[in-house]
């Protein structure tokens, strides 16, 4: 099932999302891990959060070398945190599921080793560099209520949320004229 993906600046966003118990997985929270993997390939994404969908749990789900020719690696991780950051990189033209319309440029670890628990509860600790490391770092940012957008100069920030908030007073105002009709 496709989900629907919080758009900013809804306050869900803003949410820490709390931690899962073992005694918590179970066939919802297998579906729900599922629903997003589906939702990540169609809107196409490489990375989404829990917290994308209005659920405050500290799930991410993955895959940076997916492909439209079926090509398929799908990482489901539970409570994942960063262990370990090594080095500085640009993470060019970063964008999110929930930031419409924007790419920019973020300074990020180069490398990152994570740890987190799959489905089966079992540990695994990841060793990401580049890609999979900005993802990874992306992901576990928005389970503590942070965006992309928090990470670059307040001045593109600013100029972003204005255009974003003219963009939403515009769709809002279509709408209400539609309805008159
Ligand atoms: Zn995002």
């Amino acid at each position: 099932m496709i989900l629907e993906v919080l758009q900013f600046p809804d306050p869900r966003l803003r949410e820490t999302a709390q931690p899962i118990a073992e005694s918590e997985v179970d066939d919802a929270l297998r579906e729900l891990a599922q629903n997003m993997l589906e939702t990540m390939y169609d809107e196409p994404g490489i990375g989404l959060a829990a917290t994308q969908v209005g659920v405050a749990r500290r799930l991410i789900v993955m895959d940076v070398h997916w492909s439209e020719d079926g090509e398929r690696n799908p990482l489901v991780l539970l409570n994942p945190e960063i262990v370990e950051r090594a080095g500085k990189s640009v993470s060019r033209d970063e964008g999110c599921l929930s930031v419409p319309d924007f790419t920019a440029d973020v300074i990020r670890a180069e490398r990152v080793v994570a740890r987190a628990r799959t489905l089966d509860w079992k540990e695994v600790e990841i060793d990401a560099s580049q890609l999979e490391s900005f993802c990874l770092q992306h992901e576990i940012d928005h389970l503590d209520g942070k965006l992309f957008i928090d990470r670059i100069s307040k001045l593109k920030r600013d100029l972003y949320v204005r255009r974003r908030k003219k963009q939403l007073r515009l769709e809002a105002r279509e709408r209400s004229s539609a309805s008159l009709y």
